[in-house]
């Protein structure tokens, strides 16, 4: 005998889901199994489909009708049709029967959980990998029908069909690169002010000086290099020039001979000059 490869095991989503027991490559048969329950949505009227549903579970054999009712989407305190109605809602696969559209639900591939990244799906009634699936990893298809929806959409169709606010690899990926670009213009912020050279008290200088160095660090993790960095550069080094730490501003100077661009080598080069001709000046 074959072992299972997939367990059904708490998510990390909430409730309950589909694991792999083992490493599963591509294209594999996770598993396959009947329908425990299909309804024709033709055959019925939306405001008539909860009882409609509540009948067809009523009429399952006692073990099924059991295991149907431990879906996702019980809840005790209404009504059995409008539970049975709920459960299917959130269970069902759509599938087209000679023309015909159908809910169908699963004992346990109904159990999978979504993902805008999925690395399984479903096709006659087989679970079927699309990606490596690593041992431990949950197995994760995707609700939606359109797979191209890009994130605020996906997440609008995700809560007005299902409910939840979708927190997979893809769109969590969204978020933080969000959020980082957002921190990066804030950030950015600093670079321009560094730029224009005002004259300003000791914290706030040391304050831009911190924040640009976030700042440049966050730009070469980005692996861009050029004009972000340059323009970082020249403002740290114009504002160690106003706090008058001449060793801290040679030392941009140095890193920027680094980085091997002549052009802004001389740039730095023409605002040291100016900054010391200024400083001979006042002296004298
Ligand atoms: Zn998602």
């Amino acid at each position: 005998m074959v072992a299972q490869i997939w367990a059904v095991q708490s998510s990390t989503f909430g409730g309950l889901g589909l694991f792999a027991m083992q490493d599963i490559p591509p294209d594999t048969v996770i598993l396959e199994e009947p329908p425990m329950l299909k309804i024709c949505d033709d055959d019925v009227h939306a405001s008539h489909r909860s009882q409609y549903v509540c009948t067809a579970v009523n009429m399952l054999p006692s073990t099924i009708r059991a295991k149907f009712r431990q879906l996702h989407g019980a809840d005790p305190t209404r009504s059995q049709a409008y539970q049975d109605g709920r459960i299917l809602h959130l269970n069902a696969f759509g599938t087209a029967i000679n023309g015909d559209v159908w809910s169908v639900v699963y004992e346990t591939i109904s159990r999978a959980n979504h993902s805008c990244r999925p690395n399984a799906g479903l096709t006659h009634n087989r679970l079927v990998s699309s990606r490596y699936i690593a041992a431990g990893s949950e197995i994760l298809i995707n609700y939606l029908l359109d797979e191209t929806l890009l994130y605020t959409p996906r997440q609008k169709e995700l809560w007005e069909c299902w409910n939840f606010r979708c927190a997979c690899e893809a769109c969590t990926d969204h978020i933080t690169n969000n959020e980082k670009r957002l921190l990066m213009k804030r950030l950015q912020q600093h670079v321009v002010l560094g730029n224009r050279g005002t004259r300003s008290a000791a914290p706030i200088l040391d304050e831009h000086i911190e924040k640009i160095e976030t700042y440049i660090r966050l730009v070469r993790e980005e692996g861009r290099v050029g004009t972000d960095i340059f323009l970082a550069n020249l403002a740290l080094f114009k504002i160690y020039l106003l706090k008058d730490t001449l060793d801290k501003a040679y030392e941009v100077l140095k890193s920027t001979q680094r980085l091997g661009e002549v052009w802004q080598m001389n740039w730095f080069a023409g605002e040291f000059a100016k900054y010391l001709s200024e400083r001979i000046k006042s002296i004298g």
